[in-house]
């Protein structure tokens, strides 16, 4: 799930951070953390075996708050400000915070973005994957894989000293020559105690360097790469995104761990 900066795409000419608390987790918060992020990695895992065209997204949605409850952990997603989910199901256009539908039907050459979470012991993980409904365009695949490309390319530069426009800064980098567009509007965050924490982080360079890294903090990576214009709509439902061109749109996030050395750990892959 996306943190939705109130001030929109104003993040990227705000002057100074609004004042940041940015948690560092001890060892053990970062145990329970790596727990709840272990289990979500294995429910996307089974949740992608499922993706095929004649499922619904609602389908999707009651494996996966089944499978969050079998490991003694709770959907963040559910209830979040009302959302009625466990994970969000955004397909095609929809760009991120797609409501699970029985009549939501998926076809061959659909693509879709399953965006779940979970607390394990009051710890949150959250992470996204697109996928393919059964063969999809070259134009498709490449969107999926250069989005997931754009997020390792973020992650080379969290490391403890730099700060967090050095990964803002290097996932538009990555992703500017392709001509897609970059979603403004929405932004990975930091996670803990609560799925949203400080600092909030765009998937593009701002006019400040941001925090500064140090081993313990928590984030949530998530670009959002449109196949054509960057402009949004916000739906009525108070939730779905779409793109404003009407495009496809890929989602691809992990929680991750800032470490002592070298790149972080990425706690939602196997
Ligand atoms: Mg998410
Ligand atoms: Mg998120």
């Amino acid at each position: 799930m996306l943190f939705k900066a109130p001030e929109g795409a104003a993040v990227r000419n705000r002057r100074k951070d609004r004042k940041m608390s940015v948690t560092i987790k001890s060892p053990r918060e970062i145990e329970l953390m790596r727990h709840s992020c272990k289990v979500l990695a294995e429910i996307h895992e089974r949740l992608k075996e499922e993706v095929k065209p004649g499922i619904s997204t609602l389908e999707l949605d009651i494996m996966a708050e089944r499978l969050i409850r079998e490991n003694k952990c709770i959907p963040n997603f559910l209830h979040y400000n009302g959302f009625p989910a466990s994970i969000c199901a955004s397909v095609n256009e929809e760009i991120v915070h797609g409501i699970p539908r029985k009549d939501k039907i998926l076809k061959e050459g659909d693509i879709i973005s399953i965006d779940c979470g979970c607390i394990y012991e009051g710890y949150h993980s959250d992470a996204a994957r697109t996928h393919a409904v059964g063969k999809i365009s070259p134009e498709l695949e490449k969107l999926i894989r250069e989005t997931e490309n754009s997020f390792y390319a973020g992650i080379k530069k969290a490391v403890a000293g730099n700060h967090l426009n050095d990964i803002c800064t290097a996932i538009e980098d990555y992703i500017t020559p392709f001509g897609y567009g970059i979603v403004e509007e929405l932004t990975g965050h930091g996670i803990g105690t609560h799925m949203h924490e400080d600092p909030s982080i765009p998937n593009f360079a701002m006019n400040r360097r941001g925090v500064k890294l140090r081993p313990g903090m928590t984030f949530a990576i998530e670009p959002m790469i449109n196949l054509g214009r960057a402009d949004v709509i916000f739906h009525d439902d108070g939730w779905t995104t779409t793109t404003a061109d009407g495009l496809p749109s890929a989602h691809y996030e992990n929680t991750i761990l800032i470490t002592e050395e070298g790149e972080p750990e990425i706690l939602t892959l196997l």
